[in-house]
C-alpha cells in the first residue's frame, strides 16, 4: 500500500504535469475550495480528536492555511520565475540565473496537535514548487487523519498527492522508500529515526521539532497584558502547541503578580471550572495524559492541578518556584502545566536559556527596547516574539523552524516554496567571442608563447 502510493506518485511526477504553473494553480485552488467547503467537518473531527473548540479551529489552523494558499496562488509566477544573479567579467554578456525547479516526490509526516496545518501547510509549498507529495498524518488524531484521507483525493490529483494513514509501522515502511525530500513535524526522538532512514537514500530532510520554549517576563512591562497573552498561548489546545511558552522566567519580586494575572485571565477565558468550558481542550490520549501527570508529581499547584483521567482532562495549572534542575525543567511539557522559575535579573535569564538546548521559540516581555535587543542578541532560538507569544508563526514572510535540537530547515510562505525546490544554477553562454576564452585552454606553452 505504502510502496504503491509512492510508486504512483513518482510516475505521476515523471509524467511532467506538475511542471506547468497553471496545473499547480489549479491544484492550489482546489485545496482552497476543500478548506472553505469542509470547515465544519474539519472542526468536528478536531472536536472528537482533542476537544478543540469550534471557534479555535478556524482561528488556529484554517485561516492561516487559507492565507498560505492565497499567497502561493498570488505569488507563484514570481516565485517560480528565473532569478537573475550578478555576473563577473568573464560572463558579463551571458545569462546567469537561478531557476527554482521541483525536487520530485516529497514525504510529509505530520503531528497530531494541529493535524491540518502541519500536513497541509507543507503540502501548499510542495504543490506550488511542482512536486508530488505523499502525506502521512498522525495516527493519534485519528478522526482528522481519516477525514483528510477521504477528502484530499476528492479535490486534488489522486496520484500526485496520496494520503497514507497508519501508525509507526506504516511510517517506517514509507521511510524505506526513496523520496526527494522528507518534511517531518513531531518529536526529536522520532526526528532522529526519520533522518537516519532518509540518510540511507541521501534524502534531505526538514525537521520541525519541539523543545522547551522559554518566556521571560521583565519587571518593566505591563503584567496584565503579558499574563493575558501568555495564558492564551500556554493553555490554547490544552498546552499541546509546539511553540507554546513552556515555562516562565521572572524575578521573585513579580512572581506573585504573574500568578495573580494568570489566575484572573483563566477566569475570564474558561470560567470558574475550565472542565465545563467549551473552549478548553483535552489531552490527546491516555499515554500523553499519564506523561503530563507524572511530570506534575511532587508539586503543589498554585493554580489548577485538578485532573480527570476518564476525560483526559488536566486543569490549567501553574507551579511556583520550580527548581531549575527538576525533571519538569528537563523535558518539553506539551500540556497545560506552566512552571515559573525565578531568576535574579535578565542576565541570569539569558544564562539560563543559553545553558539549555536551543529552543524553538523564545518570548520576551519587556518595555525597555535596549534590554530586548540585548536579550535577542545574546541568545538563540528558532524564532522570537517580543511582548506576545506564538505570533511570529502567523507571519508568512518570517521563516518558521527550529535550530539545533528544535529542528532544521524552515518554512511558511515563500520559504516553503524555496525549501521544497531545487535552486538550479543556470549559465547560458553564447558560442561567440571565443578569443576571450583562449587563455584557459591548454597547452600552457602555447599560452605563454601567445603572451
Ligand atoms: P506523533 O506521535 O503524531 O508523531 C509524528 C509523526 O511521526 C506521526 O505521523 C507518526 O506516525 C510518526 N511516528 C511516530 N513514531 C514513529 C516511529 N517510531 N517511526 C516512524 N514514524 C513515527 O507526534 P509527536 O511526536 O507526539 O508530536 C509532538 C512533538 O512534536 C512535540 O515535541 C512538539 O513540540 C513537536 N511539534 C513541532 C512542531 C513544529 O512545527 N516545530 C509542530 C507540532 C509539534
Amino acid at each position: 500500500m505504502e510502496r504503491q502510493a509512492v510508486k504512483k506518485a513518482r510516475e505521476a511526477f515523471l509524467s511532467g504535469r506538475t511542471r506547468a504553473l497553471e496545473f499547480r494553480l489549479q491544484q492550489l485552488t482546489a485545496l482552497q475550495k476543500m478548506i472553505a467547503e469542509r470547515q465544519t467537518e474539519i472542526a468536528t473531527a478536531l472536536k472528537q480528536d482533542i476537544n478543540r473548540s469550534q471557534y479555535d479551529t478556524p482561528l488556529l489552523e484554517l485561516i492561516g492555511l487559507e492565507n498560505d494558499i492565497s499567497l502561493a496562488i498570488a505569488k507563484l509566477a514570481e516565485w517560480a520565475a528565473p532569478r537573475p544573479v550578478e555576473r563577473n567579467l568573464l560572463t558579463i554578456r551571458d545569462e546567469a540565473y537561478i531557476q527554482p525547479e521541483p525536487l520530485g516526490v516529497v514525504l510529509i509526516i505530520g503531528a497530531w496537535n494541529y493535524p491540518w496545518a502541519l500536513t497541509l501547510s507543507p503540502l501548499v509549498g510542495a504543490i506550488a514548487a511542482g512536486n508530488a507529495a505523499v502525506v502521512k498524518p498522525s495516527e493519534l488524531s485519528e478522526c482528522s487523519s481519516l477525514l483528510l484521507r477521504a477528502l484530499l483525493p476528492r479535490y486534488l490529483d489522486q496520484d500526485l498527492y496520496p494520503v497514507v494513514t497508519g501508525g509507526v509501522s506504516e511510517t517506517q515502511e514509507l521511510l524505506k522508500q526513496r523520496f526527494d525530500h522528507v518534511f517531518y513535524t513531531g518529536s526529536g526522538s522520532v526526528g532522529r529515526l526519520v533522518m537516519e532512514a532518509a540518510s540511507r537514500h541521501l534524502t534531505p530532510v526538514t525537521l520541525e521539532l519541539g523543545g522547551k520554549s522559554p518566556c521571560y517576563i521583565d519587571k518593566d512591562c505591563d503584567l496584565r497584558v503579558a499574563c493575558r497573552r501568555i495564558t492564551w498561548g500556554k493553555f490554547t489546545n490544552c498546552g499541546q502547541t509546539c511553540i507554546a511558552p513552556d515555562y516562565i522566567l521572572c524575578e521573585a519580586s513579580i512572581q506573585g503578580k504573574v500568578v495573580d494575572g494568570i489566575r484572573q485571565t483563566l477566569l475570564e477565558f474558561y470560567g470558574a471550572d475550565p472542565k465545563c468550558s467549551a473552549d478548553y481542550g483535552r489531552i490527546i490520549n491516555p499515554r500523553h495524559f499519564n506523561r503530563v501527570m507524572n511530570l506534575m508529581e511532587g508539586y503543589t499547584a498554585v493554580l489548577g492541578g485538578q485532573s480527570d483521567a476518564s476525560q483526559r482532562y488536566i486543569a490549567p495549572t501553574v507551579l511556583k518556584d520550580v527548581p531549575p534542575h527538576s525533571r519538569m525543567m528537563q523535558e518539553e511539557i506539551f500540556g497545560p502545566v506552566l512552571p515559573i522559575v525565578t531568576v535574579s535579573d535578565m542576565d541570569e535569564a539569558i544564562r539560563f536559556v543559553n545553558e539549555r538546548e536551543k529552543p524553538l521559540a523564545l518570548y520576551i516581555f519587556c518595555s525597555d527596547k535596549l534590554a530586548v535587543k540585548k536579550m535577542i542578541e545574546e541568545t538563540t532560538s528558532g524564532g522570537v516574539t517580543v511582548n506576545d507569544v506564538m505570533m511570529h508563526y502567523t507571519l508568512s514572510s518570517l521563516p518558521f523552524g527550529g535550530v539545533g535540537q528544535s529542528g532544521m530547515g524552515s518554512y511558511h510562505g515563500k520559504h516553503t516554496f524555496d525549501r521544497l525546490s531545487h535552486m538550479r544554477a543556470c549559465l547560458v553562454r553564447s558560442l561567440g567571442m571565443e578569443s576571450f576564452n583562449l587563455a584557459r585552454y591548454p597547452p600552457q606553452d602555447r599560452q605563454r608563447a601567445r603572451r
